[in-house]
């Protein structure tokens, strides 16, 4: 962050109080050298009335040596002195000649002035001394100081770096963000309406403690917000501190990893107390899964993270109830946090953060496009519904790249074009025009995308082709966009086996129209999503026909390391594994009997995609006229 600073109070009080020590000697050093200067060397002076200087100064055996005359000031060096030891102040009447004070000596030379300068004073007369004659003598006993000042603070500065690079490894790098700092608030967050609506609870808490502490509530100490990332779980934690105007201490789990043995839990200790200190605050450890995944997950990996987490656990019980501290976490995996964490007393609230819904997509675009200019007639909400799935951040990103876009375009404001283009850059990738496709493979990824838009067109549970391209872009050679007409929180397993079918549509059309060993390298990344997709289907979902309502275990998701070994038989894992190629097998079959079945549409696609290499809703629908599902493809 930008606006964030070191919050090292600690080094902050010393550099303060060096701050105030040096400027009280810098001005100690100028009064000093001004009082010197301008002053009489000798203080404490004598005072004598001016008729009696006159009188000793005419007197052949007088005891003064030298009257200096300065302004209004006569200093009176005695015999045998070699500095003034009295002062007169001559009157306003007359001058000193007229009042009797004469220089007896003036126009001697020689011996005669010798023994003349032995009786009668010599009378010397100055330019009253001001402030602006002494500037410099003064300055060259100041400014050195200052100069050294100015190098013992940068010394300073110096080692306090070094200080948090090297040698202070106790202490939290944490961030403050202050009071006084530009904050983040809750119209910040878009959406997220139910998580806004837990975590106001706990703004009340750190704005008015008293209410909730008189009727014996206990606050809460700990709160987690969950969710995938990029879900605005950081921004909402800031929004918190923000909206209750408290400090904010954030670390991140992940710089606790790269620490030494024991850095780690002298952080969380320094963390801790500087957040005591500045209470009421809130403490933010972002990532938390970093240090305090299952103690035993990852095969004793973390001797470290494991003290770094006991040490958190002992900082949230050693917590008096009105110490004002609340600590927060974020974590995306709250199925590997390590269950003593989320006890009663630490980590007990959840806060929940989704990924957004359409409307909320809506919300969180208006937020990011609000200081960008855009023409009138951009459809915010034609991005938000094809953007399901995508977090806060991915749709940041795509305000961000339209911008971009916009700009390199030269227009003056973003078009729904420049739109259009930022969410396929971030999807997949920036169009690669300059690359260049022979004719054999421009037909090839041509048949290749006609196959998985024919497939999915045609199978009744797929989401409608939204558009088809055989422009490249990022690592594809074209793409075939399937559009859900709504957000869906589940699917059937009938839609998940046409998501896999059309997957297969690529390359059995190559497969049809090239021949059997004339398969491309272009169906990767579709094989790659049809392993995982129906790997999930049968682990996860209970979805195998054998298997039914069985899942399992898998390592993945931390629920078994090597060193335990798969908690079924080896017998199982052959039935996983029969039952993920059975779905891909079959898979491969609809989309062929599909592709037969409609061979004349597959090539009618493909020549308009040659021919236009881009094909929106509106082109493809009459293309698919007769398009009709054999029997061989149904399922129900
Ligand atoms: P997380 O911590 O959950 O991974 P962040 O809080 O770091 O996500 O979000 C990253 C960025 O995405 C934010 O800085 C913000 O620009 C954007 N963002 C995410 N969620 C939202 C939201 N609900 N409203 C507005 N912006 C969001
Ligand atoms: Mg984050
Ligand atoms: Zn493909």
């Amino acid at each position: 962050m930008a606006n964030s600073k070191s919050a090292d109070s600690k080094s902050n009080k010393n550099s303060n109080s060096a701050r105030r020590l040096s400027f009280i000697i810098v001005l100690g050093a100028f009064i000093i050298a001004t009082v010197y200067l301008l002053t009489p060397h000798n203080a404490k002076m004598e005072e004598v009335a001016v008729s009696d200087v006159i009188a000793r100064a005419n007197d052949e055996n007088g005891d003064i040596a030298k009257i200096t005359v300065s302004g209004s000031e006569l200093q009176i060096t005695l015999k045998g002195k070699d500095y003034a030891t009295q002062v007169s102040r001559k009157d306003s009447s007359g001058t000193l000649y007229e009042q009797g004070l004469v220089n007896k000596c003036e126009n001697k030379t020689g011996d005669e002035l010798k023994t003349c300068q032995s009786k009668y004073p010599v009378v010397e007369y100055v330019e009253p001394s001001n402030f602006w004659d002494h500037f410099w003598d003064i300055a060259i006993i100041v400014l050195p100081a200052i100069a050294l000042m100015i190098f013992f603070f940068w010394m300073m500065k110096q080692a306090q770096s070094m200080n948090s690079q090297s040698m202070g490894f106790g202490k939290a790098k944490a961030k403050l963000y202050g009071p006084d700092k530009k904050r983040v608030k809750f119209d910040d967050v878009a959406g997220n309406e139910s998580a806004k609506q837990d975590l106001a609870e706990v703004v009340d808490f750190l704005k008015n403690p008293k209410k909730y502490e008189k009727l014996g509530a206990k606050i809460p100490r700990g709160v987690l917000l969950a969710g995938e990332p990029g879900t605005g779980k950081t921004l909402m934690a800031r929004a918190v501190a923000g909206e209750a105007n408290v400090p904010f201490f954030s670390i991140s789990g992940s710089e606790f990893a790269e620490m030494f043995v024991g850095v780690g839990a002298s952080r969380v200790r320094d963390l801790f107390s500087k957040a005591k200190k500045n209470a009421p605050s809130i403490i933010f450890i972002d990532e938390i899964d970093a240090v305090a995944h299952k103690r035993d997950a990852r095969g004793g990996a973390g001797r470290e993270d494991e003290q770094t987490l006991n040490q958190i656990l002992v900082e949230m019980d050693g917590f008096d109830n009105d110490s004002g501290v609340i600590v927060m976490a974020a974590t995306n995996r709250v199925d590997m946090l390590d269950k003593a964490l989320l006890r009663p007393g630490r980590f007990d609230r959840h806060v929940n953060v989704t990924l957004p819904e359409r409307k909320d997509r809506l919300e969180i675009l208006k937020v990011h496009f609000k200081n960008k200019p855009v023409e009138k007639d951009v459809d915010l909400n034609a991005l938000a519904k094809k953007t399901a799935g995508s977090s806060g951040a991915d749709l940041a990103n795509i305000a961000n790249e339209a911008a971009i876009t916009a700009a390199r375009e030269g227009h003056k404001s973003i078009t729904n074009n420049d739109l259009t283009e930022a969410f396929e850059r971030v999807a997949i990738g920036p169009q690669r025009k300059s690359k260049v496709m022979t004719d054999e493979e421009r037909k090839i990824t041509a048949y290749h995308e006609a196959g998985h838009a024919v497939v999915g067109h045609v199978l009744p549970d797929s989401d409608p082709v939204h558009k088809i391209t055989i422009i490249p872009r990022g690592s594809t050679g074209g793409v075939t966009w399937f559009l859900p007409p709504e957000d869906r929180s589940y699917k059937n397993i009938y839609e998940l086996k046409d998501v896999l079918a059309r997957a297969m549509g690529g390359r059995i059309a190559e497969k049809i129209i090239f021949g059997d060993d004339a398969i491309t390298t272009g169906a990767s990344s579709d094989l790659k999503n049809v392993a995982e997709l129906s790997k999930d289907m049968i682990v996860s979902e209970g979805m195998g026909k054998n298997t039914r309502n069985l899942v399992f275990p898998s390592e993945a998701t931390g629920y078994y390391t090597i060193s335990t070994g798969k908690p079924y038989s080896e017998k199982t894992a052959e039935e996983i594994d029969a039952e993920i190629k059975k779905l891909t097998e079959e898979a491969a079959k609809r989309a062929e009997a599909v592709l037969k079945a409609n061979k004349a549409v597959l090539d009618k696609v493909a020549a308009a995609l040659l021919e236009k290499e881009t094909l929106e809703e509106s082109d493809i629908s009459p293309l698919m006229k007769g398009a009709s599902l054999p029997t061989a493809a149904k399922l129900h």
